[in-house]
């Protein structure tokens, strides 16, 4: 997300009348930019991560630990006094939902490969991100700690938040969460405006359903679900939608507050960003597997092991007309049409899924496409779909058309009073206000009208990879995102001799599957037979097979061969261990493929491991305060990569273990 905008946030129910207009002007916005930006070709292979942290206080005293959400004015810091530091270091912070959160990026891109650059850069950041964090008041009785942590355990639990008394002011308004104080959302009224409209045009609160583990004492239901009286409608809601056997939550917050790994990969032009995207779709779900880390939820054990379907729900504006059931209270929500304008009753749509959901098309545009792939229920916005494919200023083709059509079903959630009126050729506004509230495991990222072919100081087309859970050192975060550029580079190389289509229907399936509690070493995902025959066949695989299987597995498939294609090996990725140049890329490497054989653990199964151990532990599912302090405590020593209690080479087996601590980067202070 760039810099935000200041201004007056308009209520839903004020700025729907607004929503078409920005429609129609974001769709000429998009023409403009391909009119500007369709041609443009030979753009090199810039990317970039973005990892999300979790600030997070320490209580040694009362042993608790708690997102911090008074140090805030550190991302503010972090870009005006200590910016020059920032630029010095090639680190960049962003603002995030959570008040508790930081979102940091190299300053400038890497271009191609950045071999272990990319873990050193992301240490310059917690590094720099520590600096700025200790020069920041204190009261002297906390202990603060940067974390890489997917979700907090005990996000939305008493005392989980570092303000005492938190709830005594009654005051609530964005989310009406019964469990999440205001206090964990971003000050910046964008946050809490984008909160309450949500809810506002859904017409109810948010509700966030995750199977709860079953253990010999777990309780049949989600028992922190209560009776309150502040709000008449949404203190109603809960009981009604709370179900047996689920971990029950309803703010915006238990999912928009959770902590991401994305990368973003310059394409040369629009036809290799288009078929980037296509590629990377199968990857999607399988490295959300991978990379599962969230096994704990409102401090209750998860029959889950990863976060996406709860920020899924966590921003679900879909009226109960549009997700086909009943309101939960009719009253309140007459014929379940929430907050849509009454004028636009009859023209409501049934939506299949959530504004943040896996993709839904492909882009097509490679030879190996056929549309047949493309087959799960889609709806488009007609009227922008006819634009976008006849108009005087850049035709689409129908495919591509399809997809920005299917964007452009939503509303927008938040239009600033100030940004109504917008130059359609040169501002991109209204049509990033729809894109960047279309949250899916895949964004192609159009230019800007400045982008003509010559004009090589602005970026290009984008496709950013936004599955993967973060994890918890940037040993692994840097692994994961040299997976994924390899895989980009792969495609981005061979792009003639692969056929990566099958059934859109079958990676919306394997994105459910991958949510399941052990995914990773228990379920099957589609995959396809063969990426060199003409057709889309697939059978079912383990994620080992997925990964190691000789013919159609990704190391043999794909990283193999970009490996050779680079000279950094003659046949195998393994070979890497005998080279001094690429050592650290042989255990990168070595990471992802003992989580594919289920050698070593997921961060997801190691944390769950952790608290079935416990002592605390009631064997009821619950994630005490102490048994919370405790495994912080544990995550904080990996992220140091200390073995000194033998917890790394739980995590990562012996060889990375014994290999990290040993061969730490170097960290630049200046
Ligand atoms: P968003 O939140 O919209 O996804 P960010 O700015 O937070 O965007 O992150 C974008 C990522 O893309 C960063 O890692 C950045 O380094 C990287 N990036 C910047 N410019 C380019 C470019 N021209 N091509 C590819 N990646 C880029
Ligand atoms: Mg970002
Ligand atoms: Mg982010
Ligand atoms: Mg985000
Ligand atoms: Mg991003
Ligand atoms: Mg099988």
């Amino acid at each position: 997300m760039g810099l935000l905008s200041l201004g007056t946030p308009l209520e839903f129910l004020e700025s729907r009348d607004q929503n078409e207009n920005v429609r129609q002007n974001g769709v000429e916005q998009l023409l403009y930019v391909f009119q500007a930006a369709s041609k443009r070709d030979n753009d090199p292979l810039y990317w970039g991560d973005e990892i999300e942290y979790m600030m997070v206080d320490f209580d040694d005293n009362k042993q608790n630990a708690m997102l911090d959400v008074t140090h805030d004015e550190v991302l503010t810091t972090l870009n005006t006094d200590e910016y020059a530091l920032c630029a010095a270091h090639n680190v960049h912070f962003h603002p995030e939902y959570g008040r508790f959160m930081l979102e940091a990026t190299p300053n400038v891109p890497f271009k191609g490969y950045p071999g272990e650059y990319i873990e050193f850069n992301m240490q310059q950041r917690r590094y720099v991100a520590g600096l700025a964090y200790d020069k920041l008041p204190k009261n002297g009785s906390e202990r603060l700690e940067l974390l890489t942590l997917a979700v907090f355990p005990r996000m939305g639990c008493t005392d989980s938040v570092n303000i005492p008394d938190v709830w005594k002011h009654k005051k609530n308004t964005a989310s009406c969460s019964l469990f999440l104080p205001d206090e964990v959302i971003n000050r910046h009224i964008r946050f809490p405006t984008l909160t309450k409209n949500i809810r506002t045009r859904r017409g109810e609160k948010v509700c966030i359903q995750v199977p709860m583990y079953k253990d010999r004492n777990t309780p049949e239901k989600d028992d922190t679900v209560r009776e309150r009286d502040w709000f008449p409608r949404e203190d109603k809601e809960s009981k009604l939608a709370s179900k047996p056997g689920f971990i029950y939550m309803d703010a915006m917050g238990f999912g928009m507050g959770c902590s991401c790994l994305q990368t973003t990969f310059q394409a040369p032009n629009l036809d290799k960003a288009r078929i980037l995207y296509d590629f990377f779709a199968n990857f999607a779900p399988v490295t959300l597997a991978l990379s599962a880390a969230s096994p704990i939820f409102k401090g209750w054990l998860a029959d889950q092991d990863v976060r996406w379907s709860v920020i899924s729900d966590a921003v679900d504006d879909r009226t109960p007309q549009e997700r086909s059931v009943q309101p939960l209270l009719p009253e309140y929500n007459k014929d379940g049409y929430g907050g849509i304008a009454p004028e636009l009753y009859d023209k409501v749509q049934r939506i299949p899924k959530s504004r943040y959901s896996t993709v839904d098309l492909f882009l097509g545009g490679s030879k190996f496409f056929n549309r047949s792939y493309n087959d799960t229920e889609v709806p488009v916005n007609e009227r922008v779909l006819n634009s976008l494919l006849e108009n005087h200023i850049a035709p689409l083709d129908y495919d591509l058309a399809k997809h920005f059509a299917h964007l452009y079903i939503r509303d927008p959630l938040v239009i600033f009073q100030e940004n109504i009126y917008q130059d359609n050729k040169t501002s991109t506004n209204h049509f990033e206000n729809i894109q960047s509230t279309n949250w899916q495991t895949l964004r192609i990222k159009p230019p800007t009208q400045e982008a003509v072919p010559d004009n090589k100081d602005v970026p290009g087309w984008r496709v950013e990879f936004r599955p993967l859970e973060i994890q918890l050192t940037d040993f692994e975060n840097a692994a994961y995102s040299i997976f994924t550029y390899l895989l980009a580079e792969y495609l981005l190389t061979f792009s003639e001799e692969v056929n990566p289509y099958m059934p859109m229907s079958q990676i919306w399936q394997n994105m459910e599957t991958a949510h399941k509690r052990d995914a990773l070493r228990e379920e099957e995902f589609y995959w396809k037979d063969s990426f060199e025959a003409d057709n889309g066949k697939t059978s079912e695989l383990t994620i080992n097979e997925i990964f190691h299987n000789k013919n159609n597995g990704i190391f043999a498939k794909f990283i193999n061969p970009i490996l050779c294609h680079k000279g950094f090996v003659h046949e195998r990725w393994e070979e890497l261990k005998e080279s001094s140049e690429h050592l650290r890329l042989y255990y990168y490497l070595k990471l992802i493929s003992n989580r594919a054989s289920g050698k070593t653990p997921s961060i997801a199964k190691f944390l769950r491991d952790f608290v079935l151990d416990h002592k605390d532990y009631k064997q009821d599912s619950r994630v005490s305060k102490i048994i919370n302090y405790d495994l912080l405590e544990l995550c904080g020593r990996i992220t140091r990569l200390d073995d000194s209690n033998g917890e790394l080479t739980k995590l990562f087996g012996s060889e990375i273990a014994t290999y990290l601590p040993r061969s730490k980067l170097k960290v630049k202070k200046n």
